[in-house]
């Protein structure tokens, strides 16, 4: 997988994300060809977020069902 630093990535992507957003290691930027901190993950996908919201409301909403069928 290629590396790119946070500026690279948000240049590359159109995207704002900050340090805090991301999990970043120190490599080579392949982007600008740099010794920095890269960007190798993401601390908070909204979408997973998001996701797991609406599963634990599936999941009472389910519990509830069944109870009632008991
Ligand atoms: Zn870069």
């Amino acid at each position: 997988m290629a590396e790119f630093c946070l500026d690279c990535w948000n240049e590359m992507n159109g995207t704002h994300y900050t340090p805090e957003q991301v999990v970043l290691e120190e490599d080579l930027c392949e982007g600008c060809g740099e010794w920095k901190p890269v960007v190798v993950g993401f601390r908070c996908n909204p979408l997973t977020t998001w996701f797991r919201e609406l599963h634990s409301r599936l999941e009472y909403w389910a519990a509830c069902r069944r109870g009632r069928k008991r």
